[in-house]
């Protein structure tokens, strides 16, 4: 039994959770756990193991460790000692318990489904190989960077089957913003290049990635990199996010709109709670700000042709960018095999759709309406180094699971492998595969 007086001298320390992490803290004390979250990511800590490491590395009882939180949620642990125990020690192991733990409960709040964080340290994965993330160059000044999956919208017509409604995407990865970065940075340099423009695009909405003000700003300490510019369906729009991206200097929001009209919003966005007019104020906040905004409709023949009327008199209202970029980039519609199309409707021949384009031109007065590379400085350069060939027969090993069923990554010769229909291979394992495709350093292959 401990005496009361044992009980007097133990000191008492709290650590203030709230500030010494970069998350939002929820403490649930049904679930014995502690939820971090940051942006569309969050994840969970089981109490339990940070009582445990703290009792097995300091002289320090489980049960004299308690997590608190008070009105103003802020989450405290506090714990006591017959000793005294630095609580800067205490806050690294905190840390390093959560950085082991975080990922594996990683989880994206918007698509609900599991994620991946994809570190430098992460089995060697390169950031080169895959659609999904990383870096991708198609042979131009202008380099794609994808740091995260998911989108939180649901469109009919999504041409990657991105979503919470998905029914082919299981997983979501992030990308940590450093290694990305650095990668970015090899490209630029084995190409050579002097005017980049860093593109964020992805399978998914770009501007869910939690980090991406930090990310505008590393890729402009490149001195190469000429524009930053970012897709997006205007979801996670803010005001401040907005400011935020303009103090970085993001140099241009290419933002898809594909009606005014509110329900036609919901149908084409695929969720009753798709807040058009916010999006639409949004636009003109862009509009005002130093970042130039090209409106990017899609055009989904006799559905919304007269929507794209109004997005080009909308366009012509809120033109802010000057001479610098056209104000709007129309998609033509297209079929996908692996993604959702709209029932009913045909894709028009690319002739036909610049046709109609002209013709707006003359009769609305917009101007650029089809779209040309020089428009945005973007040129054809050399393309980084291509490793593997197709019909190759790869050695290479496993490394994560893909977002589809049956399918995984794997990696050979610094690039990173799709390998579908691999239903038997475990992380870690060395295979033999086929390569089936390879574009743009993009790589397909099969088992053999
Ligand atoms: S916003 Fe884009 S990625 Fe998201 S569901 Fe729609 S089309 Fe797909």
């Amino acid at each position: 039994m401990t005496s009361d007086k044992s009980i007097k001298k133990k000191n008492s320390y709290t650590l203030d959770l709230t500030s010494l992490l970069p998350f939002k803290i929820l403490l649930s004390e049904k679930e014995n756990s502690l939820e971090l979250i940051r942006g569309v990511m969050s994840g969970k800590i089981n109490l339990d193991s940070i009582k445990l490491e703290i009792e097995k590395f300091f002289p320090i009882l489980e049960e004299d460790v308690i997590f608190m939180i008070d009105n103003s949620q802020k989450v405290t642990l506090e714990y006591s000692a017959n000793a005294h125990v630095s609580t800067k020690d205490v806050e690294i192991l905190v840390q390093e318990v959560i950085s082991k733990e975080l990922p594996l409960t990683l989880f994206n709040r918007s698509t609900k489904k599991p994620m991946t964080y994809i570190t430098r340290n992460l089995l060697g994965i390169p950031l080169i190989g895959s659609l999904y993330f990383g870096v991708i160059d198609r042979g131009t000044n202008l380099l794609q960077i994808r740091a995260i999956t998911g989108c939180p919208l649901n469109c009919p017509f999504c041409s990657v089957d991105e979503g919470p409604a998905s029914q082919t995407k299981i997983r979501d990865f992030i990308v940590d913003t450093d290694y990305l970065v650095d990668t970015y940075n090899q490209v630029v340099s084995e190409k050579l290049l002097k005017n980049t423009e860093a593109h964020l695009d992805g399978q998914g909405e770009p501007m869910s990635y939690p980090y991406l003000v930090e990310l505008v700003q590393k890729l402009n300490d490149n001195p190469a990199t000429n524009v930053v510019s970012i897709q997006t369906n205007g979801w996670f729009l803010e005001e401040k996010l907005i400011d935020e991206l303009a103090e970085v200097n993001l140099s241009r929001i290419n933002l898809s709109i594909n009606t005014l009209n509110t329900q036609m919003g919901k149908k084409l966005s695929g969720r009753g709670d798709y807040p058009l007019e916010k999006i639409l104020e949004l636009a003109e906040y862009i509009a005002n700000s130093n970042i130039s905004l090209l409106l990017a409709p899609l055009w989904i023949p006799g559905v919304n042709d007269d929507d794209i009327e109004e997005i080009i008199k909308f366009s012509l209202k809120i033109n802010s960018n000057g001479d610098k970029y056209p104000t709007l980039g129309i998609q033509n519609y297209l079929l996908h095999n692996q993604g959702r199309n709209m029932k009913g409707i045909k894709q028009k021949s690319f002739s036909d759709f610049n046709k109609q384009l002209r013709e707006f031109e003359k009769r609305l007065g917009g101007k650029d309406l089809v779209l040309k590379p020089y428009m945005f400085n973007n040129y054809k350069t050399e393309m980084i180094q291509n490793p593997m060939k197709v019909n190759e027969i790869i050695d290479a090993k496993v490394v994560l699971f893909g977002r589809k069923e049956n399918e995984i990554f794997a990696i050979a010769k610094n690039r990173l492998i799709h390998v579908i229909n691999a239903d038997n291979a475990s992380i870690g394992k060395r295979i033999k595969v086929r390569i089936i495709r390879n574009r743009h350093n993009i790589f397909f292959a099969k088992p053999v």
